[in-house]
């Protein structure tokens, strides 16, 4: 029989690469399956290294104060994903998401972390130890796991969004709003939250200029980020509307969005070669369903307050994958911390 894994990390954000750094310090010799580089994933947004690896400047994770990040970053990352990230940094202040991402799982392989390139996609809890499959048909057993499969971006679910998904559609502008397509544009955000804020912020560097779509008459958004949208003479905001249809051709990809008035229902079309959804998320435990509790929601349950413990012994969560309230890289990162150190224990307390 296959040796028998001590603790299997699911997921590579934050949560996951702290509860490796963890684990692999502990002796534990953790196995991390960072997920699949997949077309699905990345039409999902759940390709490895998660949500942060998709955000530019990240300017709240402690102990990365604005500054020259440049030799540090040589000293501690290979060339080869120095080269990749050097044209990501240009003209930023503050530590990016995909840096930040790539230095978490560095400190983790330095510790000895094993990664794995595949998505779990089954799980069978109700044997000790526990059984693993993955996308590729490999089984592992362990005697913990921890999740931290983290969450996605949501979309609206029109039919005229999904035709028109990397065509002018998406939930990423990190990721696309670079593109040509999006140059000297008016773009459309939709979303009211810090995520909204952000990426129609970002968007300006590119867009002639961006509405921002929001379905009330107030933002979410915190306040700081408020102001950095009222202050933007590029960001207009449309208050009180949603967006009923996505326009478009199959040569130019998105012309506008028409959007309709909440209460009085009328309709007006918002020229745009892109519309950039900011939406909330979705916890990423569809292979989950029936085998560990979920809220209504998706999230997993922690059963303990200040605590990683699901519903199944032996199985811990950390990161957004069990949190819809805060959602930081830093709670992140620190309830991955606590899954590793909760895993241990109970490992220690099996004699396993
Ligand atoms: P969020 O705060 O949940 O905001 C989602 C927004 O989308 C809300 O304005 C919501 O409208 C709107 N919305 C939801 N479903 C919709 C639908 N079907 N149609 C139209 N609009 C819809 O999500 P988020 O902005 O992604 O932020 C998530 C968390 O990450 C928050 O804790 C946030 O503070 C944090 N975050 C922080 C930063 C930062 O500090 N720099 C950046 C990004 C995210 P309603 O307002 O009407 O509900």
């Amino acid at each position: 029989m296959a040796e028998v894994e001590k603790v299997v990390i699911i997921g590579s954000g934050p949560a996951g690469w702290t509860a490796a750094i963890y684990a692999s310090r502990a002796n534990l010799h953790p196995l991390v399956f960072e997920g699949a580089i997949s077309e699905e994933n990345r039409m999902n947004g759940t390709l490895p290294l998660g949500q942060l690896n998709l955000t530019t400047e990240v300017e709240n994770y402690p102990g990365f104060p604005a500054g020259k990040l440049t030799e540090f970053l040589r000293s501690a990352l290979s060339p080869d994903e120095l080269a990749m990230l050097e044209p990501l940094h240009e003209g930023k202040h503050a530590v990016t998401g995909p840096e930040l991402m790539r230095l978490m799982k560095q400190q983790a392989l330095n510790f000895g972390t094993r990664v794995i390139t595949e998505d779990i996609v089954e799980v069978d809890f109700s044997e000790r130890p526990f059984r693993l499959t993955s996308n590729e048909g490999r089984t592992v057993r362990s005697h913990t796991v921890i999740i931290a499969t983290g969450a996605r971006a949501n979309y609206l679910g029109l039919p005229s969004e999904s035709a028109f998904k990397n065509r002018g559609v998406s939930a990423c502008a990190v990721c696309d709003g670079a593109l040509p397509r999006f140059r000297n544009r008016p773009l459309v955000v939709v979303g009211g939250g810090d995520s909204a804020v952000e990426e129609a912020t970002y968007l300006t560097k590119y867009a002639s200029k961006v509405y921002m779509v929001h379905r009330r008459d107030q933002l979410r958004a915190s306040q700081i980020m408020q102001q950095r949208a009222f202050n933007n003479p590029k960001i207009e905001l449309v208050w009180n509307h949603r967006v009923v249809e996505v326009l478009g051709n199959d040569k130019e990809g998105v012309t506008g969005v028409r959007i309709e008035h909440v209460q009085s229902g009328e309709q007006k079309v918002l020229e745009a070669s892109g519309m950039f959804l900011a939406i909330g998320h979705t916890p990423n435990t569809h292979f989950l369903r029936g085998k560990l509790e979920l809220t209504d929601k998706g999230y997993i349950v922690w059963k303990k307050p200040f605590r990683t413990y699901t519903s199944v012994e032996g199985v811990f969560a950390a990161g957004d994958v069990a949190d819809d309230y805060y959602r930081q890289a830093v709670t992140s990162a620190g309830t991955g911390c606590m899954a590793a150190l909760d895993a241990e224990r109970y490992l220690a307390h099996h004699g396993l």
